[in-house]
C-alpha cells in the first residue's frame, strides 16, 4: 500500500523524468545515484505530441499530481460509463489506460468514501422466496459434475441465455420488471425495464434486441408453455420458429442469473430513495458492464463483440490521441475489413485461452476442497 509520502516521492520522480525528458537535461538539485536512478526511470517512459508523460509499454498516461488522481478514480467508478461497479473493475479500466502508484489502494479508499456503495448496498426488492430455490439450483449446477471444461460456443452470438427480474417497485414510467440477456460467449448483456413479465413484452424485448444484434438462439429456464406462448408472438411477428427453448443449460442460466444480481445490485446503488426511478439507470449500467473488463473472460464484452474499445467519456477528457480517421478509399476500406477480421480472431483466441485458464483454476479449487 502506497503512502502518502511514498506517493510524493513517486510523483517527484515522475516530475523530473519528464523534464528530463522534455529537455535533455537533468532538474537542478540531483545527486549523482538519483541521476543515475532517473536514467533507469526514463527507459520506461516517453513525452507525446501533446506534452503528457506516457508509459512506452501500453502508452498509458502518467498522471502526477494526486488531486487528479483521485478525480480520475471519482470519474471511473462514478460517472457515466463507471455506474459504481466493483473494485477490481475500476481498477483494470484505471490501469488499462492511466498511470501512477497505488492505483488499486486509490480505488479501495474511493468505494470506501463512496456514499452510495456505502449506503445503498440494500437489494431494491425483498428477496422473493423463489430466489433461493433458483440458487439451489445453481449451486447444483456449480458442483463437480458439471462439464467445466466444456465451451458450447465458438463465437459471438450464436447462444444467449435471458432472464426474467422481479417484480421491481414500479417506477413513474410504470415499470415493474427486468428482462435481461447475456450472450454465453463474450458476455455481452443487454436488459429492459418492463411493466409486465408477459410473453408479449418478452417477446417485443427479444424482437427489439434482435433486429439490432442478429438473430439467435435463446435459452431460458422459464415455464415450458410460457416459451411456447413467446415462439408464437415472435413467429407471429417475424415468422421465426423455436427461437427460444426452455432448456437447463446450466452455464446459460447460471450466466445470466449472475448478470441479473449485479445489474439488481448495481441498481440498488443508484436508485433514488423511493427506489422507483431504476429504470433511468438501466443502459448506464449496461454500458458499464459491457465496457469492463469479464473476471472469466479477461476482456470486455464490448471488444469480443466488436474487436475494438469504447470510447468512455474518461477517454474524451484525457486522451492525448484523437480516434484515427476512418479510410475513404474503397481498398482502405477492404483493408479495414480484414484486419478487423483477423483482430477478431485474436481476440475469440485469447477469450478461448482465458475462460479455459479460469476454468482449471475453478476446478483445482474445487478439488482441492474436495480432498
Ligand atoms: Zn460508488
Amino acid at each position: 500500500m502506497a503512502s502518502d509520502l511514498e506517493k510524493e516521492k513517486s510523483a517527484r520522480k515522475l516530475r523530473h523524468c519528464r523534464v528530463l525528458l522534455l529537455t535533455g537535461t537533468y532538474p537542478k538539485g540531483l545527486n549523482k545515484n538519483e541521476k543515475r536512478m532517473l536514467r533507469c526511470l526514463k527507459e520506461k517512459f516517453m513525452v507525446d505530441s501533446s506534452g503528457k508523460l506516457v508509459t512506452i509499454e501500453g502508452n498509458r498516461e502518467v498522471v502526477i499530481e494526486q488531486k487528479e488522481q483521485e478525480e480520475i478514480v471519482k470519474k471511473v467508478h462514478e460517472g457515466q460509463g463507471g455506474a459504481h461497479l466493483g473494485r477490481d473493475k475500476t481498477v483494470q479500466e484505471l490501469a488499462a489506460k492511466f498511470y501512477w502508484k497505488g492505483i488499486s489502494n486509490d480505488v479501495i479508499q474511493c468505494i470506501n468514501k463512496c456514499s452510495k456503495c456505502v449506503q445503498h448496498k440494500k437489494p431494491i426488492r425483498a428477496r422473493a422466496k423463489s430466489s433461493v430455490v433458483e440458487k439451489e439450483v445453481l449451486d447444483q449446477a456449480e458442483k463437480p459434475t458439471a462439464p467445466l471444461h466444456s465451451i458450447p460456443v465458438s463465437g459471438t452470438w450464436e447462444l444467449v441465455g435471458i432472464d426474467i427480474v422481479g417484480p421491481l417497485p414500479t417506477t413513474e414510467n410504470g415499470n415493474k420488471y427486468l428482462i435481461t440477456l447475456c450472450d454465453l460467449f463474450s458476455r455481452w448483456p443487454e436488459a429492459a425495464a418492463v411493466p409486465d413479465k408477459s410473453a408479449d413484452s418478452v417477446a417485443k424485448f427479444l424482437m427489439e434486441v434482435m433486429m439490432r444484434m442478429g438473430f439467435v438462439k435463446v435459452i431460458t429456464n422459464q415455464d415450458g408453455e410460457f416459451v411456447n406462448l413467446v415462439n408464437a408472438k415472435l413467429s407471429k411477428k417475424c415468422g421465426v420458429q423455436l427461437s427460444i427453448v426452455k432448456e437447463c443449460h446450466f452455464q446459460a442460466n447460471r450466466m445470466v442469473k449472475r448478470f441479473s444480481d449485479t445489474l439488481e445490485t448495481t441498481l440498488s446503488k443508484v436508485v433514488n430513495k423511493d427506489r422507483n426511478d431504476w429504470d433511468d439507470h438501466v443502459n448506464s449500467i449496461l454500458f458499464a458492464y459491457r465496457t469492463s473488463v469479464h473476471t472469466t473472460t479477461k476482456l470486455s464484452p464490448f471488444v469480443v463483440m466488436f474487436g475494438r474499445e469504447a470510447v468512455l467519456p474518461i477517454d474524451l477528457m484525457h486522451s492525448s490521441s484523437q480516434p484515427s480517421a476512418q479510410p475513404t478509399e474503397p481498398e482502405s476500406y477492404e483493408k479495414f475489413v480484414e484486419t478487423m477480421k483477423k483482430e477478431r480472431k485474436r481476440i475469440h483466441e485469447r477469450l478461448m485461452e482465458n475462460v479455459e485458464q479460469a476454468q482449471t483454476r475453478r476446478k483445482k479449487h474445487k478439488d482441492k476442497n474436495l480432498d
